[in-house]
């Protein structure tokens, strides 16, 4: 694609210490792209979008320009990444478990309501229409949810606050497989809301299926990127992260 990315990672490093997590990574995420970066245990994922987001541990630092929508934003603070549009959507979900699913959702749309927007709540009904089961279970409290369910409400809440760019860290962790491709579906169904993906994901089939385009991330270092498709062609990739089944 042409575009301009909306998010442009250059020559990333970050470092705990002495343990060097992320070694100059850089990677382009497109407007209305699903962009995965597939990789092992501890290859550094999660740090790659934490310190996108601004949210690194006070432990961790972070070197080398991030941009987003061409604007290098290494100096703002989260809350002012969620402000200029960018979400993500941590591992652990992180719900009101005693709240309910609508009111989970109604925070979701705290940065759209603080800011004034007077629709502040206009995608309630697209999320529910987008989730028929958040919507059947609106008043039941998140922490009763299924873990498929549960992370349906997270990524419901991401929409409440429309993102321009969206980034899930191991959506599918945990989840039954059939819950994983319902999961993924949805994903890859938001693309036609023009929103920007960028995945996070040890699932690498599920991932590269649904993408534009990949990187592999082996300790800490980009070892292998280009297009899903060719991707999940690549003997590499095959015989390290898709196996034979
Ligand atoms: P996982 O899928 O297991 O979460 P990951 O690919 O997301 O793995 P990270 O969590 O980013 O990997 O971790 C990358 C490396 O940085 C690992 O070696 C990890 O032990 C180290 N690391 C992560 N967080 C910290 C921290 N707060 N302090 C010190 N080291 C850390």
């Amino acid at each position: 694609s042409a575009a301009e990315p909306i998010l442009s990672v250059s020559g990333l490093s970050v470092r705990y210490g002495k343990v060097e997590a992320l070694h100059n990574v850089s990677i382009d995420v497109r407007p209305g792209q699903i962009v995965s970066v597939i990789g092992p245990n501890g290859a550094g994922k999660s740090t790659l979008l934490n310190a996108v987001m601004g949210a690194l541990p006070t432990s961790g630092h972070a070197a080398g320009p991030v941009r987003y929508r061409g604007e290098d934003i290494g100096g703002l603070p989260v809350e002012k990444r969620v402000e200029q549009g960018m979400c993500l959507v941590p591992e652990k979900r992180e719900l009101f478990s005693t709240m309910t699913v609508e009111d989970n959702l109604v925070l979701g749309a705290y940065r759209r309501k603080r800011a004034g927007e007077r629709d502040f709540l206009d995608q309630l009904n697209p999320v529910f229409e987008r989730f028929p089961r958040l919507k059947e279970r609106r008043k039941q409290a998140a922490g009763t949810l299924s873990g498929g369910e549960r992370q349906m409400l997270a990524l419901g809440r991401a929409l409440m606050g429309k993102p321009d760019l969206l980034m899930l860290d191991e959506p599918s962790l945990g989840l039954a497989p059939l819950i994983v491709r319902e999961i993924f579906h949805i994903i890859s169904a938001l693309r036609s809301t023009g929103v920007a993906t960028l995945l996070i994901e040890q699932n690498a089939r599920a991932a590269l299926q649904i993408s534009d385009y990949g990187y592999v991330l082996e300790t800490g270092e980009l070892a292998l990127e280009g297009a899903a498709d060719s991707l999940a062609q690549n003997p590499r990739v095959i015989e390290t992260y898709l196996g034979l089944a």
